[in-house]
């Protein structure tokens, strides 16, 4: 059995901008700040910890009543933002066929392993309509820190599913180096996909198992991550 983690941005899907307008429009009406994202760049990092730096370059500290505000209304407007035409909004090439086979193929989970809090992310996923296919989560409602999700997508598979599996059976997918480390410094294995800001190359560098240029080699991506570690297909 093996647990598979998808990034969501830049890996299944790029949302063409609404993540990041819902947040800019979220933080005026709450803020009262304009433009409040400007020059700050999201890729990789966690919602709270892009929330954090966009409070600190307006001179706010970091107040817990009204970053619930911010939240519950970037809730409301992400997916007034994802409806309306973007042309840069797609799901990225191969994705779709990829679940289904790695659902077809039965021995592994597929979950989330997200810098989005669980509900916009969700929200981004039911958008094209693959929100169902992913189990287990772990989002930045779990932690601020992208490094310490990990364990919470291992604690959820035992509480919802009974297994207990080692970090070496664990995958993580995604396109940028803080997703190569976050699951690196756990013992877990990461296919980097350069469909985001990153090049292949990037993404070995900061210690990437595997990558490949986009997920449309369906058959060999799902041979990699359902395989046993050294690849024989034998278990030790
Ligand atoms: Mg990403």
């Amino acid at each position: 059995m093996k647990l598979i983690l998808f990034d969501i941005d830049g890996t299944l899907l790029h949302s063409g901008g609404a993540g990041k307008d819902a947040m800019i429009r979220a933080f005026e009406e709450v803020f009262g700040v304009r433009d409040g994202f400007a020059g700050i760049r999201m890729s990789g990092k966690t919602d709270p910890g892009i929330l954090r730096e966009a409070l600190q370059r307006a001179g706010l500290s970091w107040d817990d009543e009204a970053v619930e505000r911010f939240k519950r209304r970037y809730f409301e407007l992400i997916g007034e933002e994802l409806r309306k035409p973007r042309p840069a909004q797609r799901l990225m090439p191969g994705v779709k066929e990829l679940l289904e086979a790695l659902r077809a193929h039965g021995d592994v989970v597929l979950g989330l392993l997200t810098g989005n809090w669980r509900e916009s992310g969700f929200a981004k996923l039911a958008h094209f309509g693959i929100d169902h296919y992913f189990e287990i989560g772990a989002f930045s409602d779990d932690s601020e820190n992208r490094e310490e999700l990990l364990p919470f997508a291992l604690q959820r598979l035992r509480d919802q599913r009974g297994l207990e599996l080692p970090a070496r059976d664990v995958w993580l997918v995604g396109d940028t180096p803080r997703d190569v480390a976050c699951g690196i410094v756990h013992g877990a294995r990461v296919l980097g996909v350069a469909t985001g800001e990153y090049t292949e190359d990037d993404l070995l560098r900061a210690g990437a198992t595997s990558t490949k240029p986009d997920l449309t080699d369906t058959s060999t991506i799902v041979k990699l991550l359902t395989e046993e570690p050294g690849g024989n297909g034998a278990d030790d």
